[in-house]
């Protein structure tokens, strides 16, 4: 498989789309290390199925916000599993409402979980990289990054910032082997978008040519090709994948 041999690092790879991720890169051949905040069974289960997939499996709790914690990951990844290959960048939250109300709490805790935790993971990964002389990176960025969408202007801001982030380290790495680009999903089906009503579902999908939410599966397919060797000569790009709802 085109990912043997390789060791791949999912955040927020407990539930949802992320998940989705480390259970694909796992069925390609890589061990996969499951990074997760806080819900240890749902972690210990994504471990329980990579196993099952005959690969090695790491559990590692740690805030993608803290950059202590976050090196100290990096740190614990490589003395495990020996190296570092891949970095999915993909843990993330949201505290949606309309700017007026947005309070400096929810502000922050968007911009700290969904963007600084690019940099400080992204930070602590190619130190490894860099020595090495190859990587991958994904970014997990959204469609609302490139779109805007009333009551996101913290998500849409973080998602945004991701971009940009993502072309400057990509030129940074290139001469090293490192390829560094975004995925943007649209509406994805997962717990972050399980709270939104079947009104805003219905009006969201009138919205999208193919006329549905996405699957995880359907980003994890677009990160295991970004990851993979066919993908050696891309770098600082998106990817949007969002069934039609926005063409760049
Ligand atoms: P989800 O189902 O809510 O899962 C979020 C994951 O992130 C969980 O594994 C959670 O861990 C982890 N996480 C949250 N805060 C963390 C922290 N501080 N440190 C480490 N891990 C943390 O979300 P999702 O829908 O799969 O979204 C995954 C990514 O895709 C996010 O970046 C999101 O913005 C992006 N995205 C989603 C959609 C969508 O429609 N769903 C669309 C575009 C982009 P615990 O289980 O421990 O809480």
């Amino acid at each position: 498989m085109q990912l043997d041999g390789k060791v791949a690092l999912v955040t927020g790879a407990s539930r949802g789309i992320g998940r989705s991720i480390a259970l694909m890169l796992a069925a390609r051949g890589a061990d996969i290390v499951i990074n997760y905040a806080g819900n240890t069974e749902a972690a210990e289960q994504t471990k329980a199925e990579v196993e099952a997939l005959g690969r090695k499996a790491l559990v590692v709790k740690a805030d993608v916000g803290d950059t202590v914690a976050c090196e100290k990951m990096l740190e614990d990844v490589v003395a495990a599993m020996g190296k570092i290959d891949i970095l999915v960048n993909n843990a993330g939250i949201t505290r949606d409402t309309l700017l007026m109300r947005m309070k400096e709490a929810d502000w922050d805790a968007v911009l700290t979980t969904n963007l600084k935790s690019v940099y400080n993971c992204t930070k602590a990964a190619i130190k490894y990289m860099m020595k090495a002389r190859s990587g991958r990176i994904v970014n997990i960025s959204s469609v609302v990054g490139a779109m805007g969408n009333a009551g996101q202007a913290n998500y849409a801001a973080a998602k945004a910032g991701i971009l940009g982030f993502t072309k400057a380290v990509a030129k940074e790495t290139a001469s090293r082997g490192i390829t560094v680009n975004a995925v943007a999903p649209g509406f994805i089906a997962t717990d972050m978008t399980a709270v939104l009503s079947d009104k805003v579902v219905d009006n969201l999908k009138a919205g999208i040519p193919m006329g549905r939410l996405g699957a995880p599966e359907d980003i994890a397919k677009a990160v295991a090709f970004l990851v993979s060797d066919d993908a050696a000569y891309i770098t600082g790009q998106t990817l949007h994948v969002n069934g039609g709802m926005y063409m760049d």
